[in-house]
This record gives C-alpha cells, structure tokens and sequence, in this order.
C-alpha cells in the first residue's frame, strides 16, 4: 500500500499535460492564492494548484498540533519546516494517495479535493518562506575559472582556497523576489574604464547568473554543527533562483570585503519548493574532488542531482532566444558540503533560509551561466533570433530559467523563474 511517492508508473485522476513538470511524482509546495484572496500553503499537479488550508480544513491532511494543526497551512510554509524532513514527508506521502489515480485510496474525497484546485493561471504566487537569511556560494569550479581567467591571471585562476573548501558570502534576504516581479535596473557607483574616476549613474553591465537554491529545515542550536553525511536531512528542498548582479558596481565596490551593492538588488526566485525526495531518482554522483576536501567536508555516495537548466532571453516585443543550456550537476562542492562548511564554525541555521549554488557554468562556452561569460566581458557579444547582440542586459529583456529532470519517461521540473528588467529610477 505504502507505494514510494516518486514511484513512475503512478498517475493522477487530475489531468497533467505532456511534458509538464508536475506530475503527481512531483508534488512540490508552495504559498499563493487566487486574485485578491488570502495566501496559502500549495501543492501542484499538472495545471492545478491545491489548496492545502482546504484540504486541512476538510480533515483530508494533517498537521502535528504543536506546529499549528490546521493553522499551519494558512499562509508561509514555515511552520511545516520546524521539526525536520518526517513532516514534509508524511504530508507528500498522503497528498500522493489523496492524488493519485486509485479509487480506493481517494474515490470518496474526490469531490471535497476538487473544491480545493485553483488553476494555476488565477494564482498570484507569493515567496514560499519568510526567508530569514540567504547565503550565496560560488560552487561552480567552471565559472569561478572564467571569472579569474576574465580578471586575474590564467595560469592561477583559481583562488588557493577554491579546492580547499566551498567559499560563499552572506546576501540579504530582503530583496529576494518571486517570479514575475519585474526588477529595476540598480543606480550605483562604478568606473566606467579602468583609467577613470568613478561616476554615479544606471549600471551598464547589468546581468544574470544562473543558480539553483535550496531551503533549510530549522537546523540545531548556535555553537552546534551539521555533519556532511546528516546535511541533507536539513534541505527541505530547491528552487530555481536568478541572482541579478551589476558588474560594474560589484567590480570597483569588492575589494576587500566582497560583494555588496552590485548584488543586493533583487535575486529572483520560482516559487515551486521541489524536494529531495521528489528528486531521488535523478540523484548521480558528483565531480572527482581532488585534492581530497578535508575530513568534515569528505562524503560517500551520489550527492548531486542531475537536473538540466536554461536561461531565456526575450527582447521587449521580442521572441525568446536561449541563451544558455547548463546542468546542475557541474557544481564542484554539493549542498550538503555547502551545508556541512556554512555551520562548521556553529553558525545556526534556521526554517526557510535560503543557500544559492552560485553560477552554475558547464564546460562547453554555451553552458556558461551568466552574460558575462556567455559574450567573454563583451568582446564576443551573444546573438539573439532577431539579430540584434547583447553584452550585458537591457532595459525591456525578460530573463526566463527553467529547470527540469527527466528520466525513463518520467519528468520532474521547477517550472521557471522569469524577471524583466525596468529602466533605472
Ligand atoms: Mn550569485
């Protein structure tokens, strides 16, 4: 009876399109409500949101009593994400019987389960969390070697640290949008040439960086520390996620203490949570670390996933052309490294914290993850379909990233995250 939620053969009595990325093996979470309602918790399946303060109300699903029953799925998840993976688990394990395409299981809830759909295309979408901290890494060994071969020295690209440990900044949560808030083009200081005084003006190498982030569960106390091999059991699960950066403010700004203005503008994020155990079965093994980490950060088993990303780029008016195909599965360190590196000092983290890959850029020159290095600090400008270039984005362009995984005819996918960009006020 207890058939596994990411098993393939399942299906739903919803209707779920071809090619969709939620179909009932998915069952991701996230926090909307149609035009003008109030926001609450949601799943997905196919074209159909489900309200699960609906269901809860019903009696269909339960939350414990000490994270607030009923309470608990009426607006951000972030209560269901106080106690640990077991809850999120149990929630999916019966939302997929309640979904799934069994009479015996859900024939007599069908009627009470319909009431609950919202069509997706009637939803305002709202950031799942009230993300409290957000933490940015830079974990693709690929892009962090185009940036330094861009700025640096070639024959040293990579900085002594970089194979040594999964190196990352604080960010600020307060400017991490869901998908579909436009993002304004950033004022701010910057040399225009590297001879010249600064001057204050709209950033003119305004650009994208392709990232997967992930939420935290509420993790152990400050001073304790979470292992590599327990960490995944602190990731309630991953979103796409664009971290909008202006070059030219971050390059005069960074030194010594690291990004700041250049980057706190706006990160946008897709507003559907997929977890790990919706991902399960796309799990692969990593890239070869060596020189070998150090003991705290060595783990054993396939840590990564193999999850294929796009970026879009749409011209005001225009057709989409894209830009980027890149796999998260290029990440040198893996989330549960990030994690196990980001509390080895007793730093806490708690329910709905946010951790971002970093661009995420492959091998080939079309898997590159930001603009930056897609058109190589501008001296190979990208082609868009209507033949006009782009260095760096311009006021008008649309940025879209999707995400998906797909194997033996089962797919499970992020949906997008898309901004476009605002003329600087
Ligand atoms: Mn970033």
């Amino acid at each position: 009876m207890n058939i596994p939620t990411n098993s393939p053969e399942l299906r739903s009595w919803i209707p779920v399109p071809a090619k969709s990325d939620f179909p009932v093996q998915n069952i991701p979470f996230g926090v909307g409500g149609a035009d003008g309602s109030d926001s609450n918790c949601l799943t997905r399946i196919g074209d159909s949101a489900i309200d699960l303060a609906i269901l809860a109300e019903q009696g269909l699903i339960h939350a414990p009593e000490h994270l607030g029953g009923k309470g608990a799925f009426t607006g951000e998840l972030d209560a269901l994400l106080m106690d640990g993976p077991q809850v999120i688990r149990d929630l999916r394990q019966r939302l997929s019987e309640l979904l799934r395409d069994d009479a015996t299981l859900n024939g007599m809830h069908r009627d009470a389960i319909a009431r609950a759909i919202i069509p997706v295309n009637e939803l305002d979408m709202e950031l799942p969390a009230l993300i409290g901290d957000y933490t940015d890494f830079y974990s693709s060994r690929q892009h962090a070697y185009n940036v330094g071969v861009m700025f640096r020295d070639p024959a040293n690209a990579l900085m002594p640290n970089w194979l040594h440990l999964p190196v990352g900044y604080h960010g600020r949560s307060s400017s991490i949008v869901v998908s579909g808030t436009p993002v304004r083009r950033p004022m701010g200081q910057f040399k225009p040439a590297p001879d010249q005084a600064p001057v204050f003006g709209p950033s003119r190498q305004l650009d994208l960086e392709l990232e997967v982030g992930f939420l935290t569960y509420e993790g152990p106390e400050l001073g304790s520390r979470i292992s590599v091999e327990e960490a995944e059991d602190h990731i309630f699960g991953l979103v796409l996620f664009n971290d909008w950066s202006a070059r030219d403010i971050q390059a005069w700004e960074y030194v010594p203490l690291g990004p700041f203005l250049g980057k706190n503008f706006a990160s946008s994020m897709s507003p559907w949570v997929v977890t790990l155990d919706a991902l399960e079965p796309f799990r692969v093994q990593g890239p070869v670390q060596e020189p070998q980490p150090l003991p705290y950060l060595r783990s054993s088993g396939a840590r990564t996933f193999d999850i294929r990303l796009e970026v879009g780029l749409t011209p005001a008016g225009g057709s989409e052309t894209i830009i980027c195909r890149s796999n998260f599965k290029h990440l040198y360190w893996s989330m549960a490294q990030q994690l196990a590196h980001h509390t080895v000092n007793g730093c806490n983290v708690r329910a709905g914290d946010l951790m971002a890959s970093g661009t995420i850029s492959g091998d080939a020159p079309d898997s590159f993850g930001s603009m930056l290095e897609l058109a190589w600090k501008g001296t190979r400008p990208i082609k868009l379909n209507d033949g006009s270039e782009r260095k760096f984005l311009q006021d008008g362009d649309t940025v879209t990233m999707r995400g998906y995984c797909e194997k033996d005819g089962l797919r499970i996918g992020f949906g997008e995250v898309s901004g476009t960009v605002l003329p600087a006020e």
